[in-house]
């Protein structure tokens, strides 16, 4: 059945006022594409209480106010029904396997090693990064290069261990010269990520860069604008953050990143700096 989610009653009136503002049309189009297809509408407050000026006791909630804290959007439906570790191990395995002898787009021409990703099943945080550059393509491990020991620094300040997390691209092969990767060959990867996080079933979602945020939540048209908010991919939380290649060239914008996953390890219950 078709998730359903509550139009918070504030901002749903304002809309219908003034046209809907550019966030809450965000909201309503990430809502869409994760299936929703009805809102309940707040219901409509009895004569008695229009008359008077305190609000009923029983009327919907206000909309609270946005801070990078709050979820944008409202969980919706989840990407899989919860299944046993095991199963899940061997689903991993299993893309993993296909995803050595795939040829579904072109970059499989000129690859050297597929990088399916690595790290631990059920992980309190999924990293999602763009594509292998030189150093992945030829060991066949994500992020292993300058970029990836800034995410090992990265994932080590908010006290987690490399192995502890899961760590993926959105393909799985190499685009030439490092080059950002195109349309039709994040299409053909995409059905394996979306495996990989079933399999996972990570506790939240890290993007990292604006490809491999915007191939989840196509909406986005730039990092600056969503990055260290709470977004929410199928039901998961997801924090989109820079990517690390951007940090080495941009290192003004580490303090940003370090507010971003401050965030992340407050949302899966690790807070690194005492806040709750
Ligand atoms: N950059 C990425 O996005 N992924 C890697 O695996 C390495 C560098």
């Amino acid at each position: 059945m078709a998730p359903t989610v509550r139009r918070p009653t504030q901002r749903y009136h304002r809309a219908t006022m003034n046209g809907p503002s550019p966030r809450l049309r965000f909201e309503l189009q990430v809502h869409r594409r994760a299936g929703v297809r009805r809102w309940l509408r707040p219901r409509p407050a009895p004569a008695v209480a229009k008359a008077s000026a305190p609000p009923p006791a029983r009327a919907a909630p206000a909309a609270p106010p946005a801070s990078a804290a709050q979820p944008l959007l409202v969980p919706t439906a989840p990407i899989a029904a919860a299944r046993p570790r095991e199963e899940r191990a061997r689903e991993l395995a299993q893309v993993a396997t296909e995803i050595a002898s795939c040829t579904r787009c072109k970059l499989c021409e000129r690859r050297n090693k597929t990088v399916p990703g690595e790290g631990a099943i059920d992980p309190p945080i999924l990293f999602i990064g763009e594509g292998p550059g030189a150093d992945e393509d030829a060991s066949g491990r994500p992020f292993v290069g300058r970029a990836g020991q800034l995410l090992d620094k990265m994932i080590g300040a908010i006290k987690f261990q490399r192995g502890e997390v899961f760590i993926a691209n959105i393909v799985k092969c190499r685009p030439p010269e490092n080059r950002t990767p195109e349309a039709d060959e994040v299409a053909a990867c995409m059905p394996f990520l979306e495996r990989q996080i079933a399999a996972l079933q990570p506790k939240l979602i890290c993007t990292l860069g604006l490809p491999a945020t915007r191939t989840l939540i196509p909406e986005v048209r730039a990092i600056s604008a969503v990055r260290g908010r709470q977004l929410v991919w199928r039901g998961l939380p997801l924090v989109p953050t820079f990517h690390p290649a951007y940090l080495l060239r941009n290192p003004e914008a580490k303090h940003e990143a370090w507010a971003d996953l401050k965030l992340v390890a407050r949302l899966v219950g690790r807070p690194v700096d005492g806040a709750a």
